[in-house]
């Protein structure tokens, strides 16, 4: 017997060979809610996930220009129903929430270079401390590839009181950590979200400063 952890709904025990196998996760969650989570389906911006009338570079890309990130994969797009899910997951605490996402995000990470080895986004410390773990980790987590943890956050008290146009101008996020050898190495970074694109860039520019060979990002939303 089963309850679905957002609804917490009674859920049929469902049988696949699959999971008898242990190759598929038990679902999290029962199927209405699982609906809830909009997948991104039809044309795109080929290099963010943007989803648009027609498949193309969006504008915010050509502006960001080429050669730092080769492109952005997401998972779901940014509806009312994600952000209520999203919201359980960020402040609920309950890592049990990834499980949700696992299947859906498996599926994206087939298009990942074969030996991408992946970044998640850290957490500064007084957030990891504050919410007991970093989101973007147990995502990488779900996907099952090697992971590094070269990039450190920069704290600041003012960054988080600054809006958002002025952390958009404002200055670096990260730093790296140690020294990782990264030269040659193909990295995908992984996040919750993908929105203005700042958080990845920053990221990606200094992975790539570094020798990285290739960035590319793997975010569960695209906002
Ligand atoms: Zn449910
Ligand atoms: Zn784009």
């Amino acid at each position: 017997m089963s309850w679905c952890i957002l609804c917490h709904g009674y859920m049929q025990e469902q049988v696949s060979w699959g999971i008898l196998f242990g190759t598929d996760p038990v679902p999290a969650a029962c199927e209405p809610c699982l609906e809830k989570l909009t997948k991104i389906s039809g044309p795109r911006c080929s290099r963010c996930s943007r989803p648009m009338e027609e498949e193309r570079v969006c504008g915010d890309c050509e502006r960001w220009g080429a050669g730092v990130l080769d492109r952005n994969l997401s998972v779901y797009s940014y509806t009312d129903s994600v952000k209520e899910i999203m919201n359980l997951y960020k402040f609920r605490g309950d890592a049990e929430l990834v499980r949700l996402f696992e299947t859906d995000i498996r599926t994206v990470a087939k298009q990942l270079p074969k030996k991408a080895m992946l970044v998640p986004i850290p957490l500064s410390i007084e957030r990891l401390q504050e919410r007991g773990f970093n989101q973007a980790e147990l995502l990488a987590k779900a996907i099952r590839r090697p992971i590094l943890l070269p990039l450190e956050r920069i704290t600041s008290e003012k960054q988080s009181k600054k809006s958002r146009r002025e952390r958009l101008a404002g200055g670096p996020l990260f730093k790296l950590s140690s020294d990782h050898l990264l030269q040659g190495a193909v990295l995908v970074i992984v996040d919750d979200i993908y929105t203005t694109g700042n958080t990845v860039y920053q990221a990606a520019r200094l992975l790539k400063d570094a020798g990285a060979a290739s960035v590319s990002s793997l975010t569960l939303i695209r906002g």
